[in-house]
């Protein structure tokens, strides 16, 4: 199975990752992940990398695609993988199509977790974080036992700066724009699978499940 899993920051993408991967017993490729690893171990491409980190910039489209092919090129992935957080944009989707098709691999489907912007800043402003632990709860779906006190450790949960609705709702929306040109990309190519994000966790699971058509 050889999966693209997108959503917007806040839609749980990375709770659905870890299930998947489990359930279809594929690697899970996240570009962050994979960055770091190759910047750790000073690989070529990973110091290549860290050069454009260092002055601040963004590593350009080209060396993001390197690293993913490099990874793509592993021996656990002639089974297939689940790609998170890559490609971001029609031109790293089209580099990924050439780099498949090279691999002689082709895409089953990409997920797309949908989540309503309106829901997804609900979600972050009522978040709150143990600035002791790091445990997260929040004021409507989860809350701790003692009003502003950690379940976990007794501390003191507060609101992280970023989940206010301003930043979030920034947030949100440089994502959308970014990745509609994409999502429009893979519906075009008939593989994107749309998920109703805003139901529960398990459900939202069951559905990606149906849809892949693999129990
Ligand atoms: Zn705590």
């Amino acid at each position: 199975m050889r999966l693209i899993l997108l959503g917007p920051p806040g839609a749980g993408k990375g709770t659905q990752a870890v299930s998947i991967v489990k359930k279809y017993n594929i690697p899970h490729i996240s570009t962050g992940d994979i960055l770091r690893k190759n910047i750790k171990e000073g690989t070529e491409l990973g110091n290549k990398a860290k050069e454009y980190m260092d002055k601040g910039l963004l590593v350009p489209d080209e060396l993001v695609v390197a690293i993913v092919k490099d990874r793509l090129t592993e021996e656990d992935c002639i089974q297939g993988f689940l790609l998170d957080g890559f490609p971001r944009t029609v031109m790293q989707a089209d580099s990924l199509d050439t780099e498949l098709n090279s691999l002689k691999y082709e895409l089953d489907k990409v997920i797309n977790i949908d989540v309503s912007k309106e829901e997804l800043i609900d979600r972050a402003v009522g978040r709150r974080v143990c600035k002791d632990c790091g445990a997260t709860y929040h004021i409507k779906f989860n809350l701790p036992k003692a009003e502003g006190k950690c379940d976990v450790c007794g501390g003191e949960l507060h609101q992280r700066k970023d989940d206010t609705e301003e930043t979030v709702s920034k947030r949100i929306e440089v994502y959308l724009e970014q990745t509609k040109p994409l999502i429009n990309y893979y519906e075009e190519k008939g593989i994107l699978i749309n998920i109703d994000g805003k139901q529960d966790i398990d459900k939202v699971f069951q559905d990606i499940v149906t849809a892949l058509g693999r129990e």
